[in-house]
């Protein structure tokens, strides 16, 4: 594996760049691929007037990391990703590639490339001359352009298709460009903005598992940015939860649903969204009670957290010596295929539960079992209280 920072950001501004040194660095990108590049944030900080948007944050992001930043509409993913392009000013904090300082470098000179949700192809150029353009600029002879965008084109299986322009393409097909395009420049980092928001359900999932075949071939660094939590599990190496512009957690996909740190991280992640019962009181099972009580005294003031595929109908399901159980009554059956989603209410707390599909008909009232090893609890700062 061949692993070199572009010598093209070492150079940096006020050195130009000529046409022929560029054309070669890019051809050795090609060549010997696998250009990656570590990333590092360091207390990143974005206002707005008096508005803070991102609020510190730290990230460190290895070679060929596919990272994900996840979070609702608003907290800042965007603003993070733009800043990292170099297309936004930064407030303050230190954005750095390969532990060097960028934050002054022009975005052309982080050789970082992004692809947005709105991919936005030249429509009077055909895929070819799309996919060439940024070469074009850069000064590379049309030979070479050529034979640049057509070794791109193989990966992206785009070689039938050159000839055509963007409005004879599917959605999926102009996504695929859109990256070809920010491909050719064989870029240290790829940054994605939301790039499948735009597409249906059906298109999304594949373009999700060409994605992440593309990632385990080309192995380029990538910071994806998603409000998508399937999205997010699905492709990451590590995902980074943002909440506010700050990060709530940063972890595998199987750390941040297996140990969600806090209330927030807990009900973001997994579908359904987690159950989290309040107010406990004497309702829960004295057995709950008793282990929950090990660990925190006064448990009247913290709330646990149950996914809905760790509710069973039966307690024999359970491996488990510590079983707990809550009475529910039920409100609605969700057939879902193989399995069944029950909405029931706990007290007066709206809860579900996720059970295997058998055509029997549900009690109105019943006991849902769970392992007590698989319950989460909370504190009264939402955090996670760690066993
Ligand atoms: P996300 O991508 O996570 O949905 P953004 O990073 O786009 O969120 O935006 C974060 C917050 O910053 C939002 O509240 C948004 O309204 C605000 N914001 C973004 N751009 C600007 C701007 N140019 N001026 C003022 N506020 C902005
Ligand atoms: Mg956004």
């Amino acid at each position: 594996m061949v692993n070199i920072v572009n010598p093209v950001l070492k150079i940096g501004i006020g050195c130009p760049v000529t046409p022929i040194l560029t054309w070669y660095l890019l051809r050795v990108n090609l060549v010997f691929g696998e250009y990656m590049a570590s990333v590092q944030l360091r207390n990143l900080i974005k206002n707005y007037g008096d508005t803070e948007v991102v609020k510190g944050i730290n990230l460190d992001i290895q070679h060929g990391e596919f990272i994900v930043l996840l979070g609702p509409s608003g907290c800042g993913k965007s603003t993070t990703l733009r800043m990292l392009a170099g297309l936004e000013d930064i407030t303050d904090g230190e954005i750095c590639i390969e532990h060097e300082v960028i934050n002054d470098l022009h975005p052309i000179e982080r050789n970082i490339a992004m692809v947005f949700q709105s991919y936005a192809l030249y429509p009077h150029m055909t895929v070819e001359e799309n996919m060439a353009f940024a070469l074009e600029n850069l000064g590379v002879d049309k030979k070479t352009r050529k034979r640049m965008v057509a070794e791109i084109a193989e990966v992206l299986e785009l070689t039938p298709l050159l000839d055509r322009k963007p409005k004879e393409l599917s959605g999926g097909q102009r996504q695929r460009v859109a990256m070809g395009r920010a491909m050719v420049r064989s870029p240290d980092v790829f940054l994605f903005d939301e790039p499948l928001s735009n597409l249906d359900a059906k298109l999304r999932g594949q373009m999700r598992s060409e994605i992440k075949r593309l990632h385990q071939r080309i192995k380029t660094t990538v910071v994806y940015v998603t409000h998508d939590q399937v999205e997010a599990m699905t492709l990451a190496d590590r995902i980074a939860i943002l909440n506010g512009g700050v990060i709530e957690q940063i972890g595998t996909p199987k750390e941040i649903y297996g140990r969600p740190k806090n209330k927030f991280v807990a009900k973001f992640i997994g579908t359904p969204e987690m159950n989290v019962l309040e107010n406990l009181g004497d309702d829960v099972t004295p057995f709950l009670a008793t282990s929950i009580a090990q660990q925190v005294p006064d448990f009247n003031v913290l709330s646990i957290g149950i996914r809905a595929q760790d509710f069973h109908l039966n307690a024999c399901e359970l491996e488990s010596d510590s079983i707990g159980s809550i009475k529910v009554t039920l409100e609605q059956v969700e057939l879902m295929g193989s399995v069944k989603h029950l909405t029931c209410l706990f007290s007066d707390q709206r809860i579900v539960a996720e059970v295997p599909y058998r055509d029997e008909r549900t009690p109105n009232e019943f006991e849902l079992y769970f392992d007590i090893n698989k319950v989460h609890v909370f504190d009264e700062k939402d955090r996670l209280i760690t066993q």
